[in-house]
């Protein structure tokens, strides 16, 4: 389905497809909330019944993109449990798109051979590489065939325009009287285009929300700098002016809660997923939530911030029906078993 002006012309541009349902709710935690702390969460693990999560704002206009021009074959670019590899593949494919991605090992955990298990019971064609450093050589490889890239995390401008869209979104609902206006927006930053959309949607907004990126991703150094440029050009691509300085201001990213690395479990992170299932009864996964919900705690807890809203960016669907037909990772290619490894 396309929304969006161009959609009737002879020749369409559609800026967006309408994969999710929105708005998804705010929802205040009174469990978790202090005395004059209070923590709300975004359901954004609700944006799709199939596969929802933060991916699917961004793929609204990554795909729309791809589809206008007429590609018919895609390869990205994930972690062996990528949720952006998963999400591509299933609304990629619905869309008639070929789905191609380089993984890349990430530890080990029965979520992460999930995720690669439904994303290759769903019809994914994976190219296993062994270091990160092989990637741009395995893309290209599959480029000069005539697959069309999709950035990691599908954090284009594009992709990141779908949460300057959930920044507009939440002012609405604060406007409604829905939720108070946050302090503070905590959301993990993995390739960076959930914080950057968020960053230049509430400075659209005029809110006085700063967002907290929590860096799960490393080199902590490369991911800041790369999501800090991100949001200078997405707030270009939105018609922001907002000079880098205020954009540096509103954007705070947090590296304390990295651990050792991407994909590394932390104590924090396991505590908060404790947390989570009995004060929110929300699921959490180690590499992304566990941090970034962590993060949203200690604002609370440290009271940092009055008004805390996590946005919870990992899908809550059932993985069931997603794992059907799925083989079990025993029965896998060893280049592919090789992907997830001890933790
Ligand atoms: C991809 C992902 C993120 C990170 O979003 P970016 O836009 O890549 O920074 C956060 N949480 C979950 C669950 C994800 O799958």
């Amino acid at each position: 389905m396309i929304s969006g002006e161009g959609a009737r012309d002879a020749t369409p541009s559609p800026r967006r497809l309408t994969i999710g349902h929105y708005p998804t709710a705010v929802e205040w935690v009174e469990r978790l909330s202090a005395r004059g702390f209070e923590l709300w969460v975004k359901r954004d693990d609700l944006t799709n019944a199939e596969y929802g999560g933060n991916k699917v704002r961004k793929l609204e206009r990554v795909l729309a993109e791809v589809r206008a021009r007429g590609v018919t074959r895609i390869v990205t670019v994930g972690a062996a449990g990528s949720h952006h590899v998963l999400a591509t593949t299933l609304f990629g494919k619905r869309e008639g798109l070929e789905v191609e991605a380089v993984l890349v090992p990430q530890p080990s955990s029965e979520h992460v051979v999930e995720v690669l298990r439904a994303s290759l019971a769903r019809g994914l064609h994976a190219f296993p590489v062994s270091s990160r450093a092989l990637v741009p050589a395995a893309v290209a490889a599959r480029v000069v065939t005539g697959a069309t890239f999709v950035p990691i995390g599908g954090s284009s401008v594009s992709g990141a325009m779908g949460y300057v869209d959930a920044a507009r979104e939440i002012a609405a609902q604060v406007r409604a009287g829905a939720a108070p206006e946050p302090d503070v927006c905590v959301v993990a930053l993995g390739s960076g285009g959930t914080a950057a959309g968020l960053t230049v949607g509430f400075e659209a907004e005029r809110m006085k929300t700063r967002v907290v990126g929590v860096c799960v991703s490393d080199p902590k150094a490369l991911v800041a700098f790369a999501s800090r440029r991100l949001t200078r050009a997405c707030a270009r691509r939105a018609g922001v002016r907002a000079t880098a300085a205020v954009l540096r201001h509103r954007l705070f990213i947090d590296t304390r809660f990295l651990g050792d690395g991407y994909g590394h479990a932390t104590r924090d992170g396991d505590a908060a997923t404790q947390d989570a299932k009995i004060g929110a009864t929300l699921t959490l996964d180690a590499t992304y939530t566990a941090k970034a919900f962590a993060a949203a705690l200690w604002h609370v807890r440290a009271r940092r911030s009055p008004r805390v809203l996590y946005l919870h960016t990992l899908s809550s669907a059932p993985m069931e029906p997603l794992l059907e037909g799925a083989a079990a990772i025993d029965a896998m290619d060893p280049a592919l078993r090789a992907l997830v490894t001890r933790s």
